[in-house]
């Protein structure tokens, strides 16, 4: 008799985004006069950088041609653009990543999801943020790493709050953890940690012989100076860190599939008996075993995203975004909302006080706006909701003029 991997039976169901859907479309053919816009997803809308179509287009034509054509490259991703990452995203910043410690992959979710497998089932003990991104949580309950989901929290993790009280950003705990996942700038808050913050993670990571799980996907869009993009810019974060980034926030590839994951050669995990082994060759065990690398033409496509032009046309399409960010910031405030993110981050996370789900059918009935309500990222995100700013210019102007309409009245 086949029998199931139980552990999924755990998984809260997540019903954040088809409840979204179903209630939108029970609008929407209620009043079919009324269009809505949607301000909830997590996704750009702007079209690839002229550098990356034209690159793209390139890899395709040498794919067309014998003394051109590629087969299967290097699981790890092609050396122009591990070298390219390692030169623009990390020497640049004083970061000590070589281009070996890069391995190149079709996206952000399945290196997070995935990267757990290399570490033991049976007595590691998490740290996860909530409210947060649900695959660090998911991805753990289906290799068994956690009891039951009891009002809305598993048994076994350790829940790092992130509360109007603590700046959205969570404290360090006060128990020994092994395997902490941290995501800055934030989604779905928008928050991001300081270079002291950070510090103080790795400071804590190294007190406990424990790895930290860095998800920068959204690094492009700080804007102040004195936040770190990489977890690698705090001295000694290459022995305890493991950085995620993807070039789907960044430079809109979504739809594209591409991202990497820094695994530097110091970083070391234990055996039962103590013996530290570098966590470098256990990845790149798992990766070539499971994984054949990122089609050629993309990578083609994400290396041009370091290209002079590539720099620009990306910070442009940020600066669009980010532009919406100030528009969506400015507005909910003088609503008299207190929000965070915006500033560094594509999502503007609105304290509402008020029921999540409440406030979403509000927006949705009275302004015709749709939002993504807090408590989908977990139990601190109730009372929030999250608004973001990949959308046009001009839906996000008549969005805000409705929701300032709909809320003062
Ligand atoms: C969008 C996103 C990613 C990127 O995922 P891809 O699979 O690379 O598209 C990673 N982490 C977070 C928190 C995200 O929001």
């Amino acid at each position: 008799m086949i029998r199931i991997n139980e552990n999924y039976l755990k998984l809260k169901a997540s019903y954040l985004f088809s409840d979204i859907a179903k209630r939108v479309t029970a609008y929407t053919q209620a009043n079919p006069d009324k269009p809505v816009i949607r301000l909830g997803i997590g996704d750009v809308t702007e079209p690839l950088p002229q550098a990356c179509i034209e690159a793209f287009h390139a890899g395709v034509d040498e794919m067309a041609n014998r003394a051109t054509f590629k087969g299967y490259g290097p699981e790890q991703g092609y050396a122009f653009l591990r070298e390219a990452i390692a030169a623009n995203d990390y020497a640049a910043r004083g970061c000590p990543i070589a281009a070996d410690e890069v391995f190149v992959s079709d996206g952000s979710k399945c290196d997070c999801g995935n990267i757990q497998e290399i570490f033991a089932t049976e007595g590691l003990k998490l740290a996860i943020p909530d409210p947060v991104y649900p695959v660090y949580v998911d991805t753990n309950v289906m290799a068994g790493r956690t009891g039951a989901n009891l009002d809305g929290r598993y048994a076994g993790i350790t829940y790092l709050d992130s509360t109007p009280a603590n700046g959205y950003v969570p404290a360090i705990p006060a128990v020994a953890t092994d395997l902490i996942y941290l995501c800055f700038p934030n989604n779905p808050t928008g928050a991001v940690a300081t270079k002291e913050q950070l510090a103080a993670w790795v400071a804590y990571a190294k007190a406990n012989k424990a790895i930290i799980l860095f998800d920068s996907a959204y690094e492009a869009y700080i804007t102040d100076p004195t936040i770190p993009h990489s977890i690698y810019e705090i001295p000694g974060a290459d022995e305890v860190a493991i950085e995620f980034r993807s070039f789907s926030k960044t430079a809109g590839f979504t739809g594209t599939r591409c991202a990497y994951t820094v695994v530097p050669k110091k970083l070391v995990a234990y055996d039962v008996a103590g013996n530290a082994h570098p966590v470098h060759a256990l990845w790149n065990r798992r990766h070539t075993t499971k994984f054949n690398g990122v089609s050629y033409p993309v990578q083609k496509a994400a290396a041009a995203i370091y290209t002079e032009a590539g720099k620009a046309q990306v910070k442009e399409k940020i600066a669009y975004y980010l532009a919406n960010a100030a528009l969506i910031r400015k507005a909910v405030t003088d609503l008299g909302f207190s929000c965070i993110g915006g500033d560094n981050a594509p999502y503007i996370w609105i304290n509402t006080g008020t029921d999540s789900w409440a406030f979403f059918d509000k927006l949705l009935n009275e302004a015709q706006v749709v939002c993504t309500p807090g408590a989908g990222f977990g139990k601190c995100g109730e009372g929030h909701v999250r608004i973001s700013a990949f959308n046009s210019r001009e839906n996000v102007e008549k969005a805000l003029a409705r929701i300032a309409a709909a809320l003062k009245a």
